[in-house]
């Protein structure tokens, strides 16, 4: 076999960013760099990457997982929920988590699978309707997937990559799916509905309760994608706020999307599904190959442990009183962005539900790109043309005002 001599460019062409071209050969190298070299080289290819703790990110709903997390994380990164007969503990945690958000959820009882994220727990979701609503109505049936247009990028993945039809509703003023629209389209041959409870773009919560009754009515299962509110809107009702219910305390509601990666304090890659039915995972099961490994349930086949059990320790460790303080000082840090804002003569619009601050702007790319430009990251929801912040743990009041300082002096030369 041939080698290629150290200095060809790599056949996948651009270097390292941040390297000029042809300062170094790409593509895998002859010999091992020394590993001091190689840290160097690191430092230097992330360089340009920002810490959610210096106080320039304002467009995630993720965050740095809570230091325990962290530190299992570490500990545990060989672990493989693929493999049970190496890492018995895992399908008792998977076990444990599953009923820590069940109880969340007001469903004690619900089956759940770990997923890497709310992508995969939408697709098992689906996938587990689909499959029932084959049984029901005949392979060849057709199955409509009704959500908002308001319902995350996820299901558009999903209907490419399974037979289903997914049909999006507008949404209202407040930016929910417009349940006057969405109820009508609801036959008893319709395989899902899903109902997003905090959209990513702009936060807002879907009226749960309306569409599980009238769905459920016609026999038709509702998923709640829960990927973004799973942990605010509970402990957000509990504070007083007027938003639904969500979980499986509505009749109603067969499947549940969560993702402890965004306000759990869990690490990336952390997902949940769960189903009121405890059989309803069977839908999933795809048999091993090996003696003594247990069936899959999940997309994935090789998964990781250390996340899972990250996630145990961040449920664990923060309780549900851990997470109604987070709560409380995510919804300081919202008023005081609002008011802060306001005060800066910009639009906030529609009134924040969530953690997403949407601001009404004639230029809201121009903003942005121009924060870019001092170092600090918002977004821009593009279907909705609104300027698009995110409130999260990471950020001190002290940081919000300089937000808000930046977006005013960017913002000077408005019409
Ligand atoms: C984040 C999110 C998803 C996708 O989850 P990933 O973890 O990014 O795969 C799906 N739905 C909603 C509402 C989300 O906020």
């Amino acid at each position: 076999m041939a080698t290629l001599p150290s200095s060809s460019p790599s056949p996948t062409g651009s270097p390292p960013p941040g390297e000029p071209a042809g300062a170094r050969p790409h593509g895998l190298p002859d010999r091992g760099v020394p590993v001091e070299r190689v840290l160097a080289e690191l430092a230097g290819l992330c360089a340009d990457d920002h810490d959610y703790r210096d106080g320039t990110v304002f467009n995630s709903i993720c965050s740095t997982p809570l230091p325990v997390a962290e530190q299992v994380f570490a500990a545990h990164q060989q672990s493989n929920m693929g493999d049970n007969r190496i890492f018995p503990s895992l399908p008792r945690a998977e076990a444990e988590v599953t009923a820590m958000l069940a109880d969340l959820m007001d469903g004690p009882g619900a089956a759940g699978v770990a997923t890497s994220g709310g992508t995969e727990a939408n697709l098992l979701a689906v996938l587990a309707a689909l499959r029932h609503h084959r049984a029901r109505f005949g392979a060849g049936a057709p199955a409509r997937v009704l959500m908002g247009d308001s319902a995350h990028f996820s299901f558009d993945k999903i209907a490419a990559l399974l037979a289903v039809e997914v049909v999006r509703v507008p949404s209202d003023e407040r930016l929910r799916v417009d349940t006057g629209r969405l109820l009508p389209l609801v036959t008893p041959e319709t395989a899902l509905v899903v109902a997003t409870a905090g959209s990513s773009e702009s936060g807002a919560v879907d009226d749960v309760p309306a569409i599980a009754a009238h769905a459920s009515a016609l026999g038709v299962p509702v998923h709640v994608d829960a990927a973004t509110g799973g942990f605010l809107v509970p402990f957000a009702r509990e504070l007083g706020d007027d938003l639904p219910a969500i979980g499986f305390g509505v009749d109603g509601v067969s499947s549940i999307t969560l993702d402890p990666h965004k306000y759990g304090g869990a690490p990336i890659p952390a997902g949940h599904v769960l189903f009121r039915d405890p059989g309803a995972p069977d839908a999933l099961r795809t048999s091993s190959h090996y003696r003594g490994t247990l069936d899959h349930h999940a997309l994935l086949g090789t998964r990781p442990g250390g996340a899972l059990l990250a996630t145990w320790a961040a449920l664990r460790a923060q309780g549900r009183n851990g997470y109604r303080a987070s709560v409380a000082g995510l919804w300081e840090r919202r008023a005081l962005l609002v008011r802060l804002l306001t005060e800066a003569g910009f639009e906030v619009a529609p009134r924040p539900e969530l953690t997403v601050v949407t601001v009404r702007h004639p230029s809201p790319e121009k903003l942005v790109d121009a924060l870019e430009e001092r170092g600090l990251i918002a977004s821009v929801a593009r279907r909705l043309g609104l300027l698009r912040l995110v409130v999260h743990w990471h950020q001190s009041e002290r940081q919000l005002r300089g937000l808000v300082a930046a977006l005013a002096e960017v913002d000077g030369g408005r019409p």
